[in-house]
């Protein structure tokens, strides 16, 4: 059972939309497919002009920043993904200033907006919707309408790799909303989107830049429902199988069903003891803090089929994190807490008494 957050397991009827036969990048089939896929895109992003982009989602977080920074960056950095804006920035020459906070912290509005008031070169904003280092949510809507308030012109870049398809965004007042297939998309790696505001898009066609990722070049193609380069055309046709099963089912049952799991899945492993990590978790996985987390993660794999993933850098070996993103069964969820209960048990840690499924069921159900 693949519980990490990203990759997430792709469902059947998606493999199987997959399995068509190769279709031309050029032709009026493929288009019809690009143009379904697209108008569904722009549902769920909830912008008003979006693109695809063959590559994962760090190709997008680039794009964005190369795109809509002209002169400085401001990053978060509360883990990982946040750190990579910064490197992103210094590889390209952009010019940038990163707020570095531990990775169970949210940053505050208040710092960004002192930052902001001092330093009138900022012109984008890069931060993760939520960082998936320790699955942290960061105020990313009080941040934007507060810069929004200040300087309407300065770009907000949110990640939202792990958000999409999570919970509803409110979308307002951000200008990149960037994702990937292979998290709460339930695709295999390979695709990265992003959302656009007409602030943006205005921006970037201004003043086009890059070459792979000049994304002036792919908002004219994109309006066409064609690309500018080879289209990554099987995971497009699985975003459009996805899209619409999502649909069909509700975008906020979607959501709600996240919520209801994660909050289940919190729940659960409090009452046996673990403490969950970030001060504002995300709902796209459940991250506990733990010195024996390796260990637990090791007896999970191996004898109970639970893959979960472990921290990286200084949380190495000092985290686990658990899935929530996509359709995940609730009975998987509960197996996931379940088994973690026998572990402590078995690690000595805590009698096993059933006190994790039982928290489970009653804040699932
Ligand atoms: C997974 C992830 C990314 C992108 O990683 P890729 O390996 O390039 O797809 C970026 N940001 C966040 C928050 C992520 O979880």
């Amino acid at each position: 059972m693949l519980l990490t957050p990203g990759p997430t397991p792709v469902p059947e009827f998606v493999r199987a939309a997959m399995a068509t036969e190769t279709l031309h990048h050029r032709t009026p089939e493929f288009e019809a497919i690009f143009k379904n896929t697209r108008e569904l895109l722009l549902e769920i992003l909830n912008m008003p002009e979006a693109l695809m982009l063959a590559s994962s989602g760090t190709g997008a977080m680039e794009a964005c920043v190369i795109n809509l920074t002209n002169k400085k960056a401001l990053t978060v950095n509360s883990g990982k993904f946040g750190e990579r804006f910064g490197k992103i920035c210094k590889a390209m020459n952009i010019p940038n200033i990163e707020i570095k906070n531990p990775w169970d912290t949210p940053v505050s509005a208040d710092e960004i907006v002192e930052i902001i008031k001092n330093d009138s070169q900022i012109d984008s904003i890069c931060i993760q919707i939520c960082e998936s280092a320790g699955g942290l949510r960061h105020p990313v809507e009080e941040i934007a309408k507060r810069v929004k308030e200040i300087n309407s012109d300065i770009m907000i870049i949110a990640d939202g790799i792990t958000a999409v398809g999570v919970e509803k965004i409110d979308t307002t007042n951000i200008d990149a909303l960037i994702t990937g297939s292979q998290k709460a998309l339930m695709l295999p790696p390979g695709l990265a989107m992003i959302g656009l505001s007409n602030k943006a898009v205005a921006k970037i066609e201004a003043n086009p830049k890059g070459y792979y990722f000049n994304l002036a070049i792919e908002l004219k193609n994109q309006r066409k429902n064609t690309t500018a380069w080879t289209a990554a055309t099987t995971l497009i046709i699985g975003l459009g199988a996805i899209l619409e099963k999502i649909k069909a089912d509700g975008f906020d049952k979607l959501y709600s069903d996240t919520a209801t799991r994660a909050k289940a899945t919190r729940e659960a492993l409090k009452a046996i003891g673990l403490p969950i990590y970030p001060k504002n978790p995300a709902d796209a996985m459940t991250t506990i803090y733990t010195e024996q987390a390796n260990e637990i993660r090791k007896i999970l794999k191996n004898k109970y089929d639970a893959n979960i993933a472990g921290g990286q850098d200084d949380l190495n070996g000092k985290i686990f994190r658990i899935n929530h993103m996509g359709l995940v069964a609730p009975f998987e969820a509960a197996w996931a807490v379940n088994a973690v209960e026998k572990t402590l048990d078995e690690l000595g840690i805590r009698k096993f008494d059933g006190t994790a499924n039982k928290v489970f069921m009653e804040n699932m159900f």
